[in-house]
């Protein structure tokens, strides 16, 4: 056959976690947490199964999960969701983002990426047909240079691609970067995809920047989405995707006839759960803690960090420990220091390495520490 993605390996997440499985290193590569997830969502979806909702769930998702989500994006975000028209439960956060790339993009449109960037991101638009135009981050903020993607714009920009808080870097947008935003869309056929996983792990006490706060950039945006994150059970696989009623009908003739529907058993008991404000609300404040005890632990250690504001991963350089490059150093830190992380190069298609490791800390304290004792030796 021809390689619809010639130039596409194997996910570095996988690799990574396969390369600290053989080495038996402390895994601060692949971002998932490895503390249990709560126990009392775990019951009610052993409840769900013996009260017989087992069959398949609504295209869209189960109705009582949507409108629990709807008045969630109301309370946190003023947003005001139709949850029968603009919400779709999906398998993850990854399959949103890859549905609403396929359902609205032809060959040779352009999407402007920011880059570092989640992995699927390119990949994604290339089995497309369509082409990434990638904009760097600014170094070492990570923050948008708004001329640059000004600059960037062309007849055939067809979407732009956010993703905050960010991954790898833990950068967060502002309310400026919104307006700027504005700026560059409104009038134009431009539309958002923006990847709001981390939604709940941001900290400082910063507002989450959501699209659902903005009913004109909403009206031109797929927002996506993932429980994974949100309730500590990436292995659930089970995200969802906000759109305008218009955009979402399309998503819709996508979804249908890819995966048509999601877990039944967990979408019930995540509708009943969710009721639970706190059961959301606390997960900024559990998270920051670890990420300020990762910090502390670190501070022991010759790696140098920089800011991560959300997401749960902390990036760090190493220049005062090797200049070798960052996949190079974060394979020998894997066999010879027995803890894996992430070099942050793998995220830049253009192969930009400014010598920095992703560190995920969504971690139990004792595998915190086990991992900076090990660091603490390099
Ligand atoms: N986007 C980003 C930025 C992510 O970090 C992740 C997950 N790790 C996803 C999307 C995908 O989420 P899910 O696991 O629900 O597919
Ligand atoms: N989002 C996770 C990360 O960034 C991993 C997701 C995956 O393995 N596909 O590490």
């Amino acid at each position: 056959i021809t390689s619809k993605l010639p130039d596409t390996g194997t996910t570095i997440f996988s690799v990574m976690s396969a390369l600290a499985a053989q080495h038996q290193a402390v895994n601060l590569g692949q971002g998932f947490p490895d503390f249990p997830m709560n126990a009392a969502l775990v019951a009610r979806v052993n409840e769900a199964m013996q009260q017989g909702f087992n069959q398949y769930a609504p295209m869209q998702g189960h109705m009582l999960l949507r409108e629990v989500l709807a008045e969630k994006a109301a309370y946190l975000y003023g947003s005001r969701i139709d949850p029968d028209t603009q919400i779709t439960i999906t398998p993850g956060g990854t399959y949103g983002i890859y549905t609403a790339i396929t359902t609205v993009l032809h060959p040779g449109d352009e999407v402007i990426v920011f880059q570092p960037c989640y992995d699927s991101y390119i990949p994604n638009i290339r089995v497309n047909g369509a082409i990434p135009v990638l904009v760097d981050l600014q170094f070492p903020e990570y923050r948008i240079d708004w001329e640059a993607v000004k600059r960037s714009i062309t007849s055939r920009t067809r979407m732009i691609m956010l993703n905050t808080p960010h991954n790898p870097t833990g950068a967060v947008l502002s309310a400026e970067d919104i307006e700027q935003l504005r700026a560059i869309v409104t009038g134009t056929p431009i539309l958002i995809l923006s990847d709001e996983v981390y939604e709940h792990l941001i900290y400082d006490n910063i507002p989450h920047q959501s699209m659902l706060r903005y009913p004109d950039l909403l009206e031109r945006s797929f927002v996506t989405f993932s429980f994974g994150k949100l309730y500590h059970c990436t292995g659930w696989k089970l995200g969802y995707c906000v759109s305008s009623p218009a955009l979402m009908q399309e998503f819709r003739k996508v979804h249908q006839y890819n995966c048509f529907s999601c877990h039944t058993p967990s979408q019930v008991a995540l509708a009943s759960f969710l009721q639970e404000k706190d059961s959301y609300l606390q997960l900024s404040g559990f998270m920051q803690a670890k990420r300020d005890y990762f910090a502390q632990l670190m501070g022991h250690t010759r790696f140098t960090p920089l800011a991560s504001h959300g997401s749960y991963f902390q990036c760090y350089q190493y220049h005062r420990i090797s200049d070798e490059g960052a996949a190079d150093f974060a394979v020998r830190l894997t066999k010879e220091a027995g803890v894996a992380t992430v070099p942050v190069s793998a995220f830049y298609q253009s192969g930009k390495d400014h010598r920095v490791l992703r560190f995920c800390f969504a971690k139990k304290e004792e595998t915190l520490q086990k991992a900076v004792e090990q660091l603490m030796k390099v």
